[in-house]
């Protein structure tokens, strides 16, 4: 019988983070529903729940040490130790590069790519002690292609990349694998915000009904490679960037 497995889905109250944990909770994990936004976490937490699975909201900033420590606790007390953990909240940013404040530059940095090592480091030695432990972070087409207007958010997802192999490397002997999902253009509450507001370079249209598939894709497809990637099957993958894009390079 398969053992019961606690997943960590930050930004798990919106997009793909969403996706994720109703994606985990399916596949059988207990699921700890991390958000800044409380109210978001907890729509998702009690959603998986009705459908029969297991999950905690949490509420916390995961650039904030303090609240991520105290999120995880809950989560371990909920369901036992977190061995999989998908890092996935983020936030996004379009400023011509010369306008970039140092600020926004930081904040984003810290949210993304500081959050994420902070997340990791928290659960990772729950994973380590297990011997066991599935790691994914979520970077993004852009540090792969280059996005106008995003050198700071393409930056920080640049760096998930980079992350994502040394820690791949790290921990490959402790049972550990990082891995790494780079989403295209995906429907969810980000994109919509900046396709409303007219941000991107062209209209969104002309971006993805350029790709080999030529539409948007849905948060579902970015879950069903988390899922992969931290399934037992995979446990000789590590180190790997899978875009999921439509195939927008090739
Ligand atoms: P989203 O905005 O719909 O969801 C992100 C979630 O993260 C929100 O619930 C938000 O409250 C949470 N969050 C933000 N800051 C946080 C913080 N400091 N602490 C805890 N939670 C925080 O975004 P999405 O489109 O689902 O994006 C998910 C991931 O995919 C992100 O890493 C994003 O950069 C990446 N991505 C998105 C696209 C796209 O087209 N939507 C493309 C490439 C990469």
């Amino acid at each position: 019988m398969a053992t019961l497995k606690t997943a960590l889905v930050t930004g798990g109250g919106s997009g793909m983070g969403e996706a994720a944990c109703h994606r985990l909770a399916r596949d059988g994990m207990a699921v700890g529903v991390l958000d800044i936004d409380g109210p978001a976490a907890a729509r998702v937490a009690a959603a998986i729940g009705e459908a029969g699975g297991r999950a905690l909201a949490v509420t916390a900033d995961i650039s904030v040490r303090r609240q991520v420590k105290a999120a995880a606790d809950q989560v371990r007390l909920a369901f036992g130790p977190i061995t999989v953990l998908i890092n996935n909240a983020a936030i996004e940013s379009f400023t011509a590069f010369e306008d970039i404040d140092e600020d926004s530059w930081d904040r984003l940095m810290s949210v993304n790519l500081k959050g994420a090592y902070i997340v990791t480091q928290t659960v990772l030695a729950d994973m380590t002690t297990a011997g066991w432990g599935r790691i994914v972070n979520i970077s993004a087409i852009g540090a792969q292609s280059g996005a106008t207007h995003m050198a700071h958010y393409t930056a920080s997802k640049g760096g998930m990349i980079a992350m994502t192999k040394s820690l791949a490397i790290e921990l490959g002997a402790q049972g550990v694998t990082v891995n790494s999902v780079s989403p295209g253009f995906i429907l969810t509450p980000m994109s919509r915000r900046a396709i409303e507001a007219n941000l991107f370079p062209v209209p969104a249209e002309q971006i993805y009904g350029g790709y080999p598939i030529p539409r948007l894709g849905q948060p579902e497809e970015i879950a069903a490679a988390c899922a992969y990637f931290v399934s037992e099957e995979a446990g000789y993958v590590t180190g790997q960037v899978l875009a999921v894009n439509g195939g927008a390079y090739v």
